[in-house]
């Protein structure tokens, strides 16, 4: 699914926040990647959707060299790839319906495929009666839920996750994190960033750790490791 090999990320100030990574995610994993502000995670997962380009080393995602990839099809690539972020990145002025069907690779879809895909996603994330209110009218953990089913409309065998529930209160941030359980256990391959010491100690995934750029620990069934 994803493979890096000596993978560094070395950004115009001279900033090196990835500094030799190798790792490899197998189809259907649910990873976490964790780690102190500023060791590198954003810009570790950033490298998976090819929001950023690697400086050295390559990035293999669903069989394509990022590295490699021109601009031009990298919107092709990303449909293929789930991205979920922190601060959920809805467009304010598009329902919750609007902001999923906008993000719906149109092909020659009939009107009514389109709306059954559309209703199907957000029954699955439990929204299917707030169709048609807007953003502001939705509550935050809402608002991820409708971003978690705007990143898997296309239904991607990858979903990436930065911080999702770093805005949410606990309770909320469980439901999400549940959500995420669910859609992997339908095979899709979940890398999540995190600050959540106490769901991925519950959770007991694959926990990968970064500090100053690199991979300092890696480990199935892992704990959080730090105190927050
Ligand atoms: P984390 O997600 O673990 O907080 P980041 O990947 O965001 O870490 O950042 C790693 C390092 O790279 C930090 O020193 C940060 O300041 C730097 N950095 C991140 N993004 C940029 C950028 N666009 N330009 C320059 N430096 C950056």
């Amino acid at each position: 699914m994803i493979q890096m090999k000596n993978v560094t990320k070395k950004y115009s100030n001279g900033v090196v926040a990835v500094n030799g990574i190798s790792v490899h995610i197998k189809p259907g994993e649910f990873v976490y990647v964790v780690g102190p502000s500023g060791a590198g995670k954003s810009t570790f997962i950033k490298l998976m959707y090819r929001e950023e380009k690697a400086t050295t080393g390559s990035v293999i995602v669903n069989g394509i060299d990022l590295s490699t990839l021109k601009n031009r099809q990298v919107p092709q690539f990303r449909r293929n790839v789930g991205v979920v972020f922190q601060d959920f990145k809805l467009l304010p002025r598009l329902t919750a319906y609007e902001n999923i069907a906008f993000a719906l690779e149109v092909t020659e879809e009939e009107p009514t495929k389109i709306r059954k895909r559309v209703m199907e996603v957000l029954e699955l994330v439990g929204l299917s009666h707030k169709a048609r209110m807007f953003p502001h009218e939705l509550s935050g953990g809402e608002q991820q839920r409708v971003s978690i089913a705007r990143s898997i409309i296309n239904t991607p065998q990858l979903v990436i996750a930065d911080e999702p529930t770093g805005n949410l209160d606990p309770d909320t941030s469980w439901d999400i994190m549940h959500l995420f359980e669910k859609i992997n256990a339908q095979g899709t391959t979940i890398v999540m960033a995190t600050h959540n010491k106490e769901i991925v100690n519950t959770a007991r995934r694959r926990v990968i750790a970064i500090e100053g750029g690199i991979i300092v620990r890696d480990e199935a069934g892992g704990e959080y490791g730090y105190e927050r």
